[in-house]
């Protein structure tokens, strides 16, 4: 692992990470005990459509001296097409929009998921009990990944990138989608939240096409503040073309991990924020979530 910094930064800051909140392996301590052996400064928690970790930032902030921005990376659908957005910095009040959309999309996760192993159950050994099996005791958020762990233990395939590229793919024949608001809908919910939205690995989507453009203008139209243009789904000429695009809408620039523990080979640190970006977070966000400094 190497331990540069972003060019031109002292700090290494890492905008995007999960825990066992959604879909990663480890808690929320484990996890910045583990950027601390990283020798990060700054790690952005994102579980996917949850604040449920925040609380546990405090302690792990502490004991770690690793700095957190409290986020979400937070579902939005367009034309059956996933788009996640990081918010960071936002209100994590119950009764903001925000909080009313990541509430239904988590709930329409839940019959999406019992949707999908009802399916897979016509086919493979499956049942309902195997993925809750997966599911770490405090996780609020289920996603494909458990099914995708819990089909591995019943023997249906060997590893987790296999259940994805097999049975769980959009296209496949098991798959079902869930309830989600439109990115721009997501956008203006984040805006109100006083938080910052950036656009999530906005050239992967759905893992094999990039967000078309004229969505990714009505994205910045919204109030898009950023795109996530370092992240290990994006190749070089992907990034030059996103880098593009970002400075002729004067988009901030982020790079993360999307770290999921043992979930994912993506490696904390792998992919970093300049310090002026963060700065700039700081900045636009009003909605008085700070960073947390140790
Ligand atoms: P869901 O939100 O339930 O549709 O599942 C999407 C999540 O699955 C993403 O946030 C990733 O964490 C994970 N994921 C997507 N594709 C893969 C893959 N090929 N291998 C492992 N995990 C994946
Ligand atoms: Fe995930
Ligand atoms: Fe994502
Ligand atoms: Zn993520």
């Amino acid at each position: 692992m190497s331990e540069r910094s972003y060019p031109g930064s002292r700090q290494r800051i890492d905008l995007h990470a999960h825990t066992s909140w959604s879909d990663g392996t480890t808690g929320v301590g484990e996890l910045f005990a583990a950027a601390r052996r990283e020798r990060l400064d700054v790690l952005a928690l994102t579980d996917h459509d949850t604040v449920a970790g925040w609380s546990e930032l405090p302690a792990a902030v502490a004991a770690s001296g690793v700095a957190a921005v409290p986020g979400i990376e937070v579902s939005s659908e367009d034309g059956g097409r996933s788009v996640h957005l990081l918010a960071l910095l936002v209100d994590p009040a119950e009764d903001t929009e925000l909080a009313a959309e990541t509430a239904r999309a988590r709930r329409s996760r839940v019959e999406r998921a019992r949707a999908m192993v009802e399916l897979i159950a016509r086919d493979h050994p499956l049942t309902w009990e195997d993925v809750t099996a997966q599911v770490a005791g405090e996780t609020t958020v289920i996603g494909r990944p458990h099914i995708a762990d819990a089909l591995v233990v019943a023997g249906v395939v060997p590893d987790r990138s296999t259940a994805f590229g097999e049975l769980l793919r959009p296209a496949g024949p098991y798959y079902v989608p869930y309830y989600a608001p439109s990115p721009v809908a997501a956008i203006r919910a984040i805006r109100a939240a006083g938080g910052v939205s950036i656009a999530a690995h906005p050239g992967s989507v759905t893992r094999d096409d990039d967000l078309p453009l004229d969505l990714l203008e009505a994205m910045v139209e919204a109030g898009l503040d950023g795109l996530e243009v370092d992240h290990r789904e994006h190749d070089d000429a992907e990034r030059a073309r996103l880098r593009g695009f970002a400075r002729a809408h004067d988009l901030l620039i982020t790079g993360g991990s999307d770290f999921h523990g043992a979930g994912k080979p993506n490696r904390l640190g792998e992919n970093l924020t300049a310090e002026a970006v963060l700065d700039a977070l700081v900045e636009r966000a009003g909605s008085g979530t700070e960073v947390l400094r140790p």
